[in-house]
């Protein structure tokens, strides 16, 4: 799939999406979290992130200091180096890229870092969670970044629209 491809939607279906999610916010529905798991395991079945990287281009992961230790080593660089070369505390005090694209993404659409990227990258887009109901509002901003992120809110909502 090319970037682009699904990330279309009317304004009418975002807002169907948002009255859902508000509903399942209310009362959460049984096997929630399955129902979200099945859509991302079949619609990453088919996307292909190389072809997209628009996460990696157009929003930052958070940094957590794990992460930064790992990174920093693997670029034989100090800590300190590393965050005030790649790192900004952003307003909810959260170290995050300085830059977007992300400075490790590489013209081929893969990642510099792969082995090493940040857990925040790994989850991306954190659709295969235990409780997802938390995340429903973050999960309905993600369908602006992710096209898979609308395929997979798109099977999620079918039934109930
Ligand atoms: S996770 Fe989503 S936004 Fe990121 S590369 Fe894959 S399809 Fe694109
Ligand atoms: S660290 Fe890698 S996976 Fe994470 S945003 Fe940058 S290029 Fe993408």
């Amino acid at each position: 799939m090319e970037y682009g491809d699904d990330l279309k939607y009317t304004d009418k279906e975002f807002l169907q999406w948002k009255k859902v999610f508000a509903r399942w916010k209310q009362k959460r529905p049984k096997n929630l979290d399955e129902g979200f798991t099945s859509a991302h395991d079949s619609v990453f079945n088919v996307v292909d992130c190389l072809n997209c990287a628009n996460c990696c281009k157009t929003t930052s992961p958070i940094f957590r200091d794990v992460d930064i230790k790992r990174i920093s080593k693997r670029l034989r660089m100090s800590e300190m180096q590393f965050e005030s070369s790649y790192l900004r505390v952003d307003e909810d005090r959260d170290k995050v890229l300085k830059t977007s694209p992300c400075a490790f993404l590489q013209p081929d659409n893969k990642c510099g870092i792969y082995e090493d990227r940040p857990l925040a990258c790994r989850e991306y887009p954190h659709t295969n969670r235990k409780r997802m109901y938390q995340i429903l509002d973050l999960t309905l901003k993600n369908t602006e970044i992710c096209p898979a992120v609308v395929r997979i809110v798109k099977a999620v909502t079918k039934e109930t629209i």
